[in-house]
C-alpha cells in the first residue's frame, strides 16, 4: 500500500485552527513555518531569516534562544517541570514573587505587595476583575453594591468572557454582546480620531471629563476601571496624551474606584519604562502582567494587587473569603524560572539604559515616513510603534477593511525578511528589546518600501 506522506504544509492545513485568522483564507496561501529563532530573527522551514517585527506577538524581550533563559529552563527541567500551588509552593515562585515584588517597587509602585499567578493576560485580567469585584462584596454594607467596571472605547483586555466585556473592539467583540456583562465606556484617549474633536494640549485632557461625569453620576455601584497604561495596543497603538494616565489615576482615587492597569502588553520595558505606569508615577491598586514576563519563552502571568486588597479576603475558614480561583499550570516552575532569568538580564545587561539610544533612532527613522501620502499618523512609544495608513491623508479616511491595506504592506514586507501583523489599517512595529540598531534601521526600512509598493 502506497501511502502519501503528507508535508508540513498540508499537516498544518489539514489539523490546525490558527487563532485570529480566517481560515478560507490561511489554506489557499503559502503558510511560513517557523523552525528556529535566534536573536531577533525567526528561521522558517526554507531555510528563510525574517526579523521578528512583532516580537512573535508582543512577547520576546531579549531575542529568540536567549542563553541565560535557556539555561535557567534546563536546571529548571533538571529539578521538576510542574507541580501545583494549591496547597503546595515550589522554589522558583516564591523567588519570582519575590523578584516581581521588588521589581515593581523599584518602579515606584510601592504598594503593590502580593503576587496572584496564572497563566495569559486574560486570565490575569479576570483575575484581576474578580478580586475588584469580591473585594467590595468583602468589604460589605453600602459597598457590596459596586459591581459594575469602567473600560475605555477600544480596550482589549484578552479573550475569554470577562476580558471581552470589559473591551471595546467592536469587529472582535460585538459578536458576543449577549454573554457579556455591561460595563460603563468612556472614550478613548485618542487624539489623531479624537472622539471630542479636540486638539491636544488645548483640549485639556476633554476626554478625562467624560470619566469623571460617569464617576460623580455612578461611583457607588463602579468597582473598578481598567485601563491600558499609556498604550492602548490593540486598537492599534492608541498613546494617551501625557498627564492622561495621572489624572485618571486621581480621580480613581477621589471616587473610591480601584484602577485596574492592565500592563500585559506594556509591560516589561516595551515603552522604555519597566512599566508604563512609571512614566506618570502612577500606582494602579491591581496590575496585570504577562506577554513579556518569561521573556516570551513560556506562557506566564501575574496579577499584582495591594496589601489592602488582599487583607479584605483574610479570615476564619468558615468564612469563606477566600479568593476560589486558580488554574491547573498556576505558577508553573518552569515559566517561573524563565521569569527570573528574563529579570535577571534586565538587571544584569543594563536592558533599559541601553534601551534609551534606540528607542531615540527609532523616533528618528520614523519621521520621514510621517511625510507619506498614505500614512496618516505615527504613534510610537519606547520600541512600539503603530504607523496608521490612510487612504485620504487631509481627511483622515481610512481604507476599507477589505483592502487590505494593512495585511498587504506585512505581505510585502514578509517578502523583504521582515515578520510584521497589522491591526487593521494599522502596521505594528514591536520588536524585541535586544534589536540591533542595524536591524532597527533595516526594519523600518523595509516597512517604508512595504507601504510605498502597496500604495503606488
Ligand atoms: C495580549 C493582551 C491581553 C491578553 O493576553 P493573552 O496572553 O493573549 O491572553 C490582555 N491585555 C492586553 C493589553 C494585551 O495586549
Amino acid at each position: 500500500m502506497i501511502r502519501k506522506t503528507w508535508t508540513l504544509e498540508e499537516k498544518d492545513k489539514k489539523y490546525l485552527w490558527h487563532p485570529f485568522t480566517q481560515m478560507r483564507e490561511w489554506v489557499s496561501e503559502l503558510p511560513v513555518i517557523i523552525e528556529r529563532g535566534t536573536g531577533s530573527f525567526l528561521i522558517d522551514t526554507n531555510n528563510k531569516c525574517y526579523i521578528d517585527g512583532t516580537s512573535s506577538i508582543w512577547v520576546n524581550i531579549h531575542g529568540h534562544r536567549k542563553k541565560a533563559i535557556d539555561k535557567a529552563l534546563a536546571a529548571q527541567l533538571k529539578k521538576i517541570a510542574h507541580s501545583t500551588l494549591l496547597g503546595l509552593s515550589n522554589i522558583p515562585a516564591i523567588l519570582l514573587a519575590e523578584k516581581l515584588i521588588v521589581l515593581v517597587h523599584r518602579s515606584g509602585l510601592t504598594s503593590l505587595s502580593k503576587v496572584f499567578y496564572s497563566d495569559n493576560g486574560s486570565t490575569a485580567v479576570e483575575v484581576g476583575l474578580k478580586m475588584a469585584f469580591h473585594y467590595w462584596q468583602l468589604k460589605g454594607g453600602r459597598h457590596r453594591k459596586k459591581t459594575k467596571f469602567l473600560t475605555l472605547m477600544n480596550a482589549y483586555h484578552g479573550d475569554t468572557i470577562g476580558s471581552v466585556s470589559l473591551g471595546g473592539i467592536d469587529l472582535f467583540h460585538r459578536i458576543y454582546k449577549p454573554l457579556l456583562f455591561e460595563s460603563f465606556k468612556a472614550p478613548s484617549p485618542d487624539c489623531y480620531r479624537c472622539p471630542l474633536n479636540k486638539t491636544y494640549p488645548d483640549c485639556q485632557l476633554t476626554c478625562t471629563g467624560k470619566v469623571e461625569e460617569i464617576f460623580k453620576r455612578h461611583h457607588k455601584e463602579i468597582a473598578a476601571m481598567i485601563i491600558e497604561p499609556l498604550v492602548q495596543a490593540a486598537a492599534g497603538m492608541i498613546i494617551a496624551p501625557s498627564g492622561y494616565l495621572k489624572k485618571i489615576r486621581a480621580l480613581c482615587t477621589q471616587y473610591h474606584v480601584l484602577l485596574i492597569a492592565d500592563e500585559v502588553a506594556t509591560g516589561f520595558g516595551r515603552t522604555g519604562c519597566m512599566f508604563a505606569c512609571e512614566h506618570e508615577e502612577v500606582i494602579p491598586d491591581i496590575m496585570a502582567i504577562a506577554k513579556g514576563i518569561t521573556g516570551g519563552y513560556l506562557p506566564l502571568a501575574a496579577t499584582l494587587v495591594t496589601e489592602d486588597i488582599y487583607a479584605a479576603f483574610l479570615g476564619e475558614y468558615g468564612e469563606f473569603k477566600t479568593f476560589f480561583h486558580g488554574h491547573s499550570y498556576t505558577g508553573n516552575p518552569l515559566g517561573c524560572a524563565a521569569a527570573i532569568a528574563n529579570i535577571e538580564i534586565f538587571e544584569k545587561e543594563g536592558v533599559l539604559d541601553n534601551l534609551q539610544p534606540k528607542i531615540a533612532l527609532f523616533e528618528q527613522l520614523l519621521v520621514p515616513l510621517k511625510d507619506h501620502p498614505h500614512v496618516g499618523d505615527i504613534r510610537q512609544k519606547g520600541l512600539i510603534a503603530g504607523i496608521e495608513l490612510v487612504k485620504d491623508k487631509n481627511k483622515k479616511t481610512p481604507y476599507r477593511l477589505e483592502e487590505k491595506a494593512g495585511i498587504r504592506t506585512c505581505l510585502e514586507a514578509r517578502k523583504m525578511g521582515l515578520l510584521l501583523r497589522p491591526i487593521g489599517n494599522v502596521i505594528i512595529l514591536m520588536p524585541p528589546l535586544s534589536i540591533s540598531k542595524a536591524d532597527l534601521k533595516k526594519l523600518v526600512y523595509i516597512v517604508a518600501r512595504a507601504i510605498n509598493i502597496i500604495t503606488l
